[in-house]
């Protein structure tokens, strides 16, 4: 097993080779994705320890959730933006769930770990078979690990493939994403707490649109759960 592990681990290394995602610096023996300065110097947010914290603010007045957190901030130009990007752009599934669960590592003592379910925000179906992947998933998949949380991808979906969002002003991201998204098996959140994971928040519209339709259902309460938190 260790044997195949090793030939796979060096297959890999041929495909991505074994440099720091964000500083580009190879690697010491043990570590994948970050070095141990990159991991340590992360601009942590710390969200979690805070209910009142800027990203819950984000959401007050607009949708009832129980609490909400990111990882790091994500600001333009630092180098931390790469991390999401990788994941994104180059298709690094691996680094989503890796990230995913150091986060969830992080969030085991906080009232996140309370949560019953993991939902990712859905891609359109086409643009998922375009892409090949849904990077929340691969961090719902995993903070689901490390949390011991079951993930559910199934029943939460997008109706509407929509435009990218990154020009878009505030409303009219909202306007964007309003009615997009539907439930299979509404029946099977009621009374569930579920962790709703996102890649980067920016204004919240398409976190506030899924958690609206997730609150439709008698007795679900929300969390939001996203590695970046960008500021604009
Ligand atoms: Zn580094």
């Amino acid at each position: 097993m260790k044997f195949w592990r090793a030939v796979l681990e060096d297959t890999v290394g041929l495909v991505y080779p074994n440099v720091c995602v964000t500083c580009g610096k190879s690697l010491p023996q043990g570590c994948r994705y970050l070095c141990p300065s990159c991991l340590y110097r992360l601009p942590r947010t710390h969200f979690h320890k805070d209910p009142d914290n800027p990203l819950a603010m984000v959401f007050w007045g607009r949708v009832r959730i129980e609490q909400a957190a990111a990882w790091f901030h994500y600001t333009k130009g630092s180098r931390y933006p790469q991390l999401i990007h990788a994941i994104k752009y180059s298709g690094r599934t691996d680094l989503g769930m890796s990230l995913g669960r150091l986060y969830g590592a992080e969030l085991k003592e906080s009232p996140f770990a309370e949560a019953r379910l993991i939902v990712p925000v859905p891609l359109h179906r086409r643009k998922q078979r375009k892409r090949g992947f849904n990077q929340s998933e691969c961090i719902g998949r995993g903070l689901a690990r490390a949390l011991h949380i079951p993930l559910v991808t199934t029943n939460l979906w997008r109706t509407v493939n929509t435009q990218t969002q990154t020009r878009q002003t505030r409303l009219e991201r909202w306007k964007n994403v309003e009615n997009v998204f539907r439930l299979r098996d509404p029946q099977a959140l009621q009374e569930k707490h579920v962790l709703l994971v996102d890649d980067v928040v920016t204004t919240g519209a398409t976190l506030e649109s899924c958690a609206g339709v997730l609150l439709g259902v008698p007795g679900t309460r929300v969390s939001i759960v996203a590695l970046g938190y960008a500021t604009l």
